[in-house]
């Protein structure tokens, strides 16, 4: 079973990776695809955010990273996945989350959305707060992966 991970991966952080492996093992194939949005600001263009997650999943034979437009249950459905794969944190993320699977059920009733619980040390873990630490010069190392944060670092290098 083909199975469909999209988000902003705006970058992509150790929490998101632990998603992708744990998804890996369970699905035949996992499509990780960047959502390309032009309403939301990001840091890194399309093009950076795939070419980070490309680097991110190496390791891992079944994930393929691609990039889309529109809504994900169209594009699951050209992806002939079954499955959307979204990942929770905190209670916060519940509330959003499950207002997003039931207009994609709603969408595409054939298509099911699973989600995966975060790792313990992942649960405080999102791109937004590795931006933010980026920017005060503070250690990514337990967050991202190396090439993401010599990115980062890169992004906000003064001068
Ligand atoms: P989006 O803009 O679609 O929310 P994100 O890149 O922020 O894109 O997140 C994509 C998915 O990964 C979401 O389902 C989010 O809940 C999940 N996710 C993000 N960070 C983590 C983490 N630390 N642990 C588990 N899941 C996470």
């Amino acid at each position: 079973m083909i199975a469909l991970y999209p988000g902003s991966f705006d970058p992509v952080t150790l929490g998101h990776k632990d998603i992708i492996q744990r998804a890996s093992n369970i699905f035949d194939k996992v499509i990780v695809a960047v959502a390309v949005n032009y309403k939301k600001q990001t840091l890194f263009t399309n093009e950076e955010r795939v070419k980070l997650l490309q680097e991110s999943v190496r390791e891992f034979k079944n994930v393929e990273i691609s990039q889309f437009e529109g809504l994900s249950v169209e594009y699951a459905r050209k992806c002939k996945a079954r499955v959307l794969i979204r990942g929770l944190r905190a209670i916060s993320d519940f509330e959003a989350e499950l207002s997003m699977a039931s207009i994609n059920k709603e969408l595409d009733n054939e298509l099911d959305t699973v989600f995966l619980m975060t790792a313990k040390q992942y649960a405080f873990l999102s791109s937004s707060a590795v931006k933010e630490i980026a920017r005060m010069e503070g250690s990514l190392d337990s967050m991202v992966d190396p090439h993401v944060a010599k990115a980062l670092k890169e992004r906000f290098a003064k001068g």
